[in-house]
């Protein structure tokens, strides 16, 4: 028999794109038969939608960005429902007494504080926030309190880890990620410099926040993937590699010693991944749609070595470890928001992470207040970047 999944949630980050769809999965698993609860639920700023989903789900707890975000919010909830706010408040969301499982889906860096006290607090935390893996890969592992603490709640890693529960170490030859390769993947490389945001939003298989639809372009966030892989699994960066597959349906390989590869499959939907966090290690009937692979073309190429400088140079900076990924997330965060602001051209992006990486003087073992000192020297760092490239 599979142990029962866990069903007391909660959810951070609930009115951004994973947020959404997480619930979408929660519904549709209801319509099943399959009850989670929600027991609390984090959102920033869009108080409106929080609010319509505290009256939906009816929490224990609900958690804001600050202050201002709660005196907006009191209003609007129903009767009995505590509210938190910063900090402060999005870490008690995370370490609810009552919750069993925590999706952590919040964007940027506070992200990462809200796993580490989830984790401390014995949460098993399925993790969609790119920083708690990426910037906090050591602190992360280090505060698990149990084993099989953290879930992948991403395509790659969730199919990744579908694969290896089957596999023995040393039957592994290689752990292969899938990138769709963004919309540009074909594009030669001179007329890179002239995508604009509009065109580099437009991502031609997933649905996803406008940061990491970026990143996808870019092929940065495949870089980020596999640093997540590379903590989430214990694999040696040699282990693991990416393959560009525009069709975005085969999701992750395992190669094996005798010459056999398995391979995960499915409709690209993030719903997927999620629901295979929320009822580890059960699988159920959701909403995803299923993959009919009849007359469907199947096509795989190497990442070239000689572009996307992006994926090499935060690659690079994930083997370097210490304080080098959180300067890479940092100074991407800026880029790609001046990049969508019309400031920086495309390619300006990557040009702009090998600067700022090239300045860095990592720190090993970095402890937590390390790391956002690295953050904020990036951010710094790429702001510069940012002004001289408009001045040009
Ligand atoms: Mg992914």
């Amino acid at each position: 028999m599979t142990p029962a999944a866990p069903s007391k949630l909660a959810l951070l980050g609930a009115t951004g794109s994973i947020g959404q769809q997480t619930l979408e999965v929660v519904r549709a698993l209801a319509a099943r038969g399959h009850q989670i609860r929600l027991i609390t639920l984090a959102a920033g700023r869009r108080v409106e939608e929080l609010a319509r989903l505290a009256g939906e789900f009816s929490p224990q707890l609900v958690a804001v960005a600050g202050p201002r975000e709660a005196e907006a919010i009191k209003p609007l909830l129903p009767p009995g429902i505590e509210l938190v706010w910063g900090e402060a408040g999005l870490q008690q969301a995370a370490a609810h007494p009552e919750v069993e499982l925590v999706v952590n889906a919040v964007v940027g860096a506070l992200g990462l504080r809200a796993t580490l006290a989830a984790l401390q607090a014995g949460k098993v935390v399925a993790l969609a926030n790119k920083e708690s893996l990426v910037v906090g890969g050591e602190l992360v592992l280090a505060a698990q309190t149990k084993p099989h603490q953290l879930l992948p709640l991403d395509s790659e890693h969730a199919a990744l880890a579908q694969l290896l529960a089957g596999i023995k170490p040393g039957e592994l030859v290689r752990a292969w990620i899938t990138a769709s390769g963004g919309p540009f993947f074909h594009l030669p490389s001179h007329q890179l410099a002239k995508v604009t945001p509009q065109q580099a939003l437009a991502h031609p298989t997933w649905k996803m926040g406008p940061r990491i639809t970026v990143d996808s372009a870019t092929l940065v966030n495949k870089a980020f993937e596999v640093i997540e892989a590379h903590h989430l699994f214990g694999l040696p960066w040699e282990k693991i590699g990416v393959l560009v597959h525009p069709q975005a349906i085969v999701h992750a390989i395992a190669e094996l010693v005798d010459g056999s590869q398995l391979a995960q499959l499915a409709t690209p939907d993030m719903r997927l991944p999620i629901q295979a966090a929320l009822t580890h290690p059960a699988r159920l009937p959701g909403p995803a749609r299923p993959l009919s692979l009849a007359g469907k073309r199947l096509e795989f190429a190497e990442l070239p070595r000689d572009s996307w400088p992006g994926f090499w140079t935060v690659l690079e900076a994930g083997r370097e470890g210490g304080t080098a990924p959180a300067v890479a997330n940092a100074a991407d965060e800026v880029l790609v928001e001046a990049f969508l602001a019309g400031k920086i051209s495309f390619t300006d992006i990557p040009a702009g992470l090998a600067e700022v990486l090239a300045r860095h003087n990592p720190i090993s073992s970095p402890t937590l207040e390390e790391l956002w000192e690295a953050d904020h020297w990036a951010r710094e760092q790429a702001r510069r970047f940012v002004q001289v490239r408009q001045r040009a």
